[in-house]
């Protein structure tokens, strides 16, 4: 028997070690998402900000940051 083995068993939410950094779309910092306070929502998503500017930029216009496209 041989199984290859490889870290995809550990890409759930449910992994202790893992850390989902999620990126502030104003400045492009990298926020740990369970301690961000800063978040707010657009078109159903949920973005993170580093610090409350960040987060009042955002609100002021979220179809800039939130669709960079
Ligand atoms: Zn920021």
């Amino acid at each position: 028997m041989t199984f290859v083995k490889t870290s995809f068993h550990i890409e759930r939410e449910d992994a202790p070690l893992e850390i989902r950094m999620m990126k502030d779309p104003v400045c492009g910092m990298k926020v740990d998402e369970k301690t961000a306070k800063l978040k707010s929502e657009h078109e159903g998503k949920t973005f993170y900000f580093c610090a409350a500017s960040c987060k009042s930029t955002f609100d002021k216009d979220p179809h800039k940051y939130g669709h960079p496209n």
